[in-house]
């Protein structure tokens, strides 16, 4: 079995982004030589998400949204934010959002669907983050 390994840094201007990181990871899969195995590509931060879903800038407003809803920015909101943080909502939006995507590897290729693109979910940004790209195959 071979395998591969490798760190993606981001630095996002604003404190929320969402970043297709498909071409990147493609990039690994080809340097890599794998053509049959399995791509892990994990958020190496607790206030950040890998995830799949579409590439359409309507569906990542709603996102946004419904995170806000769900988890909305506040000092004074959380327990967390009690240590002097003021982070608590990006935990729960990474947590909501989860920590990574396992794609399969077939033929060279990510085996991605249709639709599926893979995505950077930053949550609490303005300073480095890394995201690991760990593949596995022959
Ligand atoms: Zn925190």
């Amino acid at each position: 079995m071979r395998s591969a390994t490798h760190y993606l840094w981001f630095n996002t201007p604003n404190k929320y982004a969402f970043l297709n990181i498909t071409p990147q990871v493609e990039e690994q899969l080809d340097q890599s030589g794998i053509k049959e195995g399995l791509c892990l590509v994990n958020a190496m931060h607790i206030t950040s998400s890998v995830f799949i879903n579409d590439d359409e800038s309507g569906l990542h407003r709603d996102f946004s949204v419904w995170l806000e809803k769900l988890a909305p920015f506040g000092k004074d909101k959380y327990q967390h934010n009690l240590t002097g943080e003021d982070n608590a909502d990006a935990h729960l939006k990474r947590t909501i959002m989860g920590r990574e995507a396992v794609v399969a590897v077939t033929q060279g290729k990510l085996d991605l669907g249709p639709w599926e693109q893979i995505f950077y979910g930053e949550f609490d940004g303005q300073r480095k983050k890394r995201v690991l790209i760990k593949i596995i195959g022959e």
